[in-house]
């Protein structure tokens, strides 16, 4: 899929890897729309990249398609679409005080699992009525963040570790079921990004983490997955994959 001049939808682009992902997007010539929780930032991040600012919350589907809609009025159907909002959770199944609470556990299902399959959703709906492009027909690209906790989720990982193995899970399936319309749809697993998301750590525990990836020994940035992004966008072939951004990294049970 063309960058130059196509609209994008980046969920969660009002920070870390969809901010970085928004801005590079933009810098390759998308017209892109930012969603976010909150307005404030939004607004910065949609000055910075000349883009559009929707407040959305991704875990309610009504709002998600009206925002699909919102952007679309303004830059056309949107033919990219990167899903990045989601919220980390450091619980254990069992606390020292109790069982996890059912909604602490639903909580990140909601926001990672159920937000981003909104988001895919409605998105793989507005690209029905976009023209097929090129030879192959392509109509669009849906891209999802999973994590390599899908696949080895530490001690306090549950909730999060599902919530990602539900996005692996998905982008099979809707992969083969939108090909038949010409839209792609891949997911990234990173590692360690250095994000807002690591900004409680103490910087000790950031070393730490920096120095368990194999190689390089160092967090990811951020540009590193937006630049994943605009390869896998470029690049037809990748469809109904996930692929690791990971240094090699494995994760131990704690
Ligand atoms: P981040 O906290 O910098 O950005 C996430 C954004 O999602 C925030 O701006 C937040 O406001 C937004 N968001 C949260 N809930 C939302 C909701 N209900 N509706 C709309 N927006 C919402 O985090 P990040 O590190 O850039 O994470 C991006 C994605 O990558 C997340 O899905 C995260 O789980 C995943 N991930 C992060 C890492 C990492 O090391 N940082 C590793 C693997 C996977």
């Amino acid at each position: 899929m063309k960058i130059k001049n196509s609209a994008a939808i980046v969920s969660g682009g009002a920070s870390g890897m969809g901010f970085a992902t928004a801005r590079l997007l933009s810098r390759a010539g998308a017209k892109v729309a930012v969603l976010d929780l909150d307005q404030n930032r939004l607004e910065k991040v949609a000055n910075e990249i000349n883009g559009m600012a929707i407040v959305c919350d991704v875990t309610d589907a009504n709002a998600v398609e009206e925002a699909v809609l919102h952007a679309e009025k303004a830059h056309g159907v949107a033919r990219i679409c990167v899903n990045c909002a989601g919220i980390a959770q450091s619980r254990r199944m069992l606390e020292k005080k109790g069982p996890l609470p059912s909604d602490a556990f639903l909580k990140v299902i909601q926001i990672n699992l159920i937000g981003t399959f909104h988001l895919m959703q409605r998105a793989a709906a507005a690209m029905l009525s976009a023209e097929p492009v090129g030879p192959s027909g392509e109509r669009g690209i849906i891209i999802n963040t999973a994590s390599v906790a899908a696949f080895e989720g530490q001690i306090g990982q549950i909730a999060y570790s599902a919530s990602k193995g539900g996005v692996v899970a998905m982008t099979l399936p809707a992969a083969r079921e939108m090909a038949q319309f010409g839209i792609r749809v891949m997911a990234i697993a990173p590692g360690l990004v250095d994000t807002p998301m690591f900004d409680t750590l103490p910087p000790e525990a950031r070393e730490a983490l920096a120095m368990s990836v194999p190689f390089p020994k160092r967090l990811a940035d951020p540009d590193e997955y937006a630049r994943l992004v605009l390869h896998i966008v470029r690049n037809q072939m990748l469809n109904g994959e996930v692929i690791r951004l990971d240094g090699a990294l494995r994760m131990q049970a704690k």
